[in-house]
């Protein structure tokens, strides 16, 4: 079941800021993700990647695949030949495999940063520091990615200001990096905010949120 009227109505508020959905859809039927596309979507995140690999077999071929869960290297492989944009690299090591599992099918894979944000310990991504270490290495030699903008997930959290805060956060380290330009390629994406929040993300500069449960109902 999705909520196709809550969907038109996202849809018509993202257009105001010229936002882009993901539509987060793991843990759900693919009967479900394509009664969206029949709807127009075709932006759709996915947590896991043996579910990803799953829907992908069955689901029309112009379907835009964001791996948004946390990626193993060694699961890249799985991936690599149809992923869209991988939302949550969160080490240099995992550039590389995933820069290595591109150059062997002749793709180049599109990137984003997670930083870590949230208070929470468990959640994954680059710290300030760690950031400066990332954009001070060799990126350029990865000629398999690139590296299009930074992600991040806030606190789960009913205090506003808190959260709010973390994605003023997110935003000051993109404005830091964005005039970058490795290889050509610079930051143009700010993937931030979910159901519960993704209005105070689009206030606080996101391009891209990534809506499950508003969509499809509660997991
Ligand atoms: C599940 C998930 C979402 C969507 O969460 P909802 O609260 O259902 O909108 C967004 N981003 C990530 C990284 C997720 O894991």
């Amino acid at each position: 079941m999705i909520n196709s009227e809550v969907y038109k109505q996202i849809i018509e508020e993202l257009k105001l800021t010229n936002t882009t959905l993901v539509a987060v859809s793991k843990t759900k039927p693919a009967a479900d993700i394509q009664a969206l596309y029949n709807l127009g979507q075709l932006d759709f995140g996915e947590n896991y990647v043996q579910e990803l690999v799953d829907k992908e077999t069955v689901l029309p071929k112009d379907v835009r695949w964001h791996f948004i869960g946390h990626l193993q290297s060694n699961k890249v492989k799985y991936i690599a030949p149809f992923v869209h944009l991988i939302h949550g690299v969160d080490s240099y090591r995992l550039l590389q495999e995933i820069n290595k599992q591109a150059k062997k099918i002749n793709r180049t894979i599109d990137c984003l940063i997670q930083i870590h944000i949230a208070t929470e310990e468990t959640k994954f991504g680059f710290d300030g520091a760690e950031l400066e270490t990332l954009f001070s290495s060799d990126l350029a030699s990865l000629t398999n990615i690139r590296i299009k903008g930074m992600m991040g997930m806030a606190s789960f959290s009913d205090d506003a200001t808190k959260v709010r805060g973390e994605f003023i956060r997110l935003k000051s380290f993109f404005d830091k990096y964005k005039a970058l330009s490795i290889s050509n390629y610079q930051l143009t994406v700010i993937s931030m905010g979910m159901s519960g929040d993704y209005r105070l993300a689009i206030e606080e500069g996101s391009t891209m949120v990534r809506i499950g449960s508003l969509l499809f109902g509660n997991r």
